[in-house]
């Protein structure tokens, strides 16, 4: 295998592990802030009715359930021994702490589980509810994963998040301030954002030294409000090669120690609307390498002053 030009967040587990980690996603019935506090109202412009999930979760069942389930088919499958429980559609702190913690623990409780990972929103992280996760931090392998997408206000704004980068800034320092890893969420190809926009938001997080990252591509799904403005034909999307440059381009300018969790975005077949080429995610990646290659670039080669 060749030598990957960027940190590979599944090497970095299988290091510290000693063996592949497997993530298992789990709904623990969480809402969040920006759908008025249900699951049903309209949120963000890509929001798919999930909550932005991940397909092949078994909701409904309780947390430990649905992670003995996924471990069932992981360990079928891959022979799998270590798991890091994900909680991940809607806002996974949007809860009292009492209620957090009874949640978090199911899933610590499941044997195998060496770690887990919160994903929620900047607005959603009073300081109580840091200092849980900063609990946890200290108690396991804890990932904080915050959805950001850009830095641009404009664009978040268009995309109807309702926090602005100053939110984001605060909850990276409560974060900071708890020892917390922190990994950020970003999507390229957003309607309205140019190459410098985009490079903006790399740099940026290179200031910020972010623990780790997960570069999406913008993915269109049915469903969802932004699927209703392509269909009226007002989102452009990316070529495949459009976002194979940007994405080297993006990663020559993070920090080199931040790690990679994701960097195409793959959204379930059954309701992408667009782009249809993101489907073959493994001749993406590869593209992004050879482009790195070709270059004689890598992560963190054109961050300034590092
Ligand atoms: S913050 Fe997440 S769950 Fe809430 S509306 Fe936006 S994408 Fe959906």
């Amino acid at each position: 295998m060749r030598e990957k030009r960027y940190q590979v967040f599944s090497s970095h587990l299988k290091e510290r592990f000693g063996g592949r980690v497997h993530k298992i996603s789990v709904d623990a019935g969480f809402s969040c802030p920006n759908r008025g506090g249900t699951r049903n109202r309209p949120g963000c412009l890509f929001c798919d009715p999930d909550g932005s999930g991940a397909v092949g979760i078994d909701r409904g069942f309780p947390v430990t359930e649905q992670l003995e389930r996924g471990k069932e088919i992981m360990v079928r499958k891959y022979k799998a021994r270590h798991f890091l429980a994900y909680f991940q559609p809607f806002s996974n702190t949007n809860a009292p702490p009492a209620q957090l913690r009874a949640l978090y623990d199911q899933a610590l409780g499941v044997e195998g589980v060496v770690g887990m990972a919160v994903g929620t929103r900047p607005d959603c992280l009073p300081a109580e509810v840091l200092d849980l996760l900063g609990e946890y931090h200290r108690r396991t392998y804890f990932w904080l994963e915050l959805g950001l997408q850009s830095i641009h206000d404009k664009t978040l704004g268009y995309l109807r998040r309702g926090h602005d980068y100053a939110t984001f800034l605060q909850a990276c320092h409560g974060a900071r301030e708890r020892g917390l890893r922190l990994c950020v969420h970003v999507i390229l190809g957003l309607p309205g954002e140019d190459r410098a926009m985009m490079l903006e938001t790399a740099a940026e997080l290179a200031r910020l030294r972010v623990d780790g990252i997960k570069i999406h591509l913008l993915h269109v799904l049915e469903g969802t409000p932004l699927g209703d403005l392509y269909r009226q034909g007002q989102v452009p999307i990316l070529e495949q090669a459009e976002y194979v440059e940007l994405a080297a381009d993006f990663i020559e300018r993070l920090h080199p120690a931040t790690l990679i969790h994701r960097l195409t975005g793959d959204g379930p077949r059954d309701i992408l609307l667009a782009p249809l080429w993101s489907l073959n995610k493994w001749e993406v990646l590869n593209a992004i390498d050879d482009e790195l290659e070709r270059r004689g670039t890598r992560q963190g080669s054109r961050v300034q002053g590092r």
